[in-house]
């Protein structure tokens, strides 16, 4: 069996980012799906941390099972999941307008909120949470908006992504409907669930019972994957099969030895080309 490489090799959880470093759009990362199962016949528990919230965990299980990973629903944690599960400690079975997709409907009901759709009364509404909203409409946008300002909603968003990668370059992310809420009430969200906070970082540690030093992420995203979990206290590493390139975290790297206002959370603990460089050669 190969080595990890030395800086890796207590550890005891994985937590891999999907889009850039499992595959890209509909296409396997080469040997990403060979490299779960080796680390898993390590007994290193992988769980995948994605902050799309469009999609139900049992359809990433379905897709991932298509390019040959086995794996569970508890193995995902996706900004919709964390969303459901930090709103639920907030308020049990709340009243929630969403903008958003199925995903994040069907996380929040899982969990026994209840998703109104026809706003009769705005006072009703506790929640309105912003997800990626693919079908985005100015009637949405104006009910969300009435529920917060004419009614008692707090305003929650899953991520704040300014873009979203698709097979041939980018599309708006869910940074966009979250900004159109934000500029029509005047309101920051009280919170956001997804990456670079370290909400669903932390609520993988608790439940793997893995403790911060022995857990790392895999992320192709420094101002997600990264800043997430250098907040949480885990290893990072940059895998540069995605959105980020070497002479990026260079340019980084320069500019925060130059104290530029640079973020240092932003800097990975590794920087690897692609999962194999995770052993020793
Ligand atoms: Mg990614």
């Amino acid at each position: 069996m190969r080595e990890l490489i030395d800086d890796l090799k207590n550890i005891e959880l994985a937590i891999f980012d999907l889009d850039g470093v499992i595959y890209r759009g509909d296409t396997l990362i080469p040997h990403s799906d060979e490299i779960v199962k080796e680390l898993k016949e390590r007994s290193i528990k992988v769980v995948f941390n994605s902050n799309n919230s469009t999609v139900t965990r049992q359809i990433y299980v379905e897709r991932l099972k298509k390019f040959g990973i086995e794996c569970e629903i508890s193995d995902f944690y996706t900004s919709a999941s964390i969303t459901s599960t930090e709103i639920t400690k907030i308020k049990k079975n709340a009243k929630i307008f969403v903008i958003g997709e199925r995903g994040l409907r069907s996380e929040l009901k899982a969990q026994g909120h209840n998703v109104i759709e026809e706003v009769s009364n705005y006072n009703d509404i506790n929640f309105v949470i912003v997800g990626l909203d693919r079908d985005f409409k100015y009637q949405n946008l104006a009910t969300a908006q009435k529920c917060i300002l004419e009614g008692n909603a707090q305003f929650y968003a899953t991520n704040a992504d300014s873009t979203l990668p698709v097979v041939r370059g980018l599309k708006p992310g869910a940074g966009v409907m979250v900004n159109a809420l934000k500029t029509c009430t005047g309101k920051e969200p009280v919170r956001i669930f997804g990456k670079p906070e370290p909400f669903g970082i932390n609520l993988i540690l608790n439940d793997t019972q893995i403790p911060a030093e022995k857990a790392c992420i895999f992320g192709d995203r420094l101002n997600t994957d990264i800043l997430a979990g250098n907040r949480a206290g885990i290893k990072t590493i940059a895998v540069l099969t995605g959105v980020t390139t070497m002479e990026i975290i260079n340019d980084l790297k320069m500019r925060s030895i130059k104290s530029e206002n640079i973020d240092r959370n932003l800097i990975p603990d590794i920087i690897i080309k692609n999962l194999n460089e995770m052993f020793k050669k």
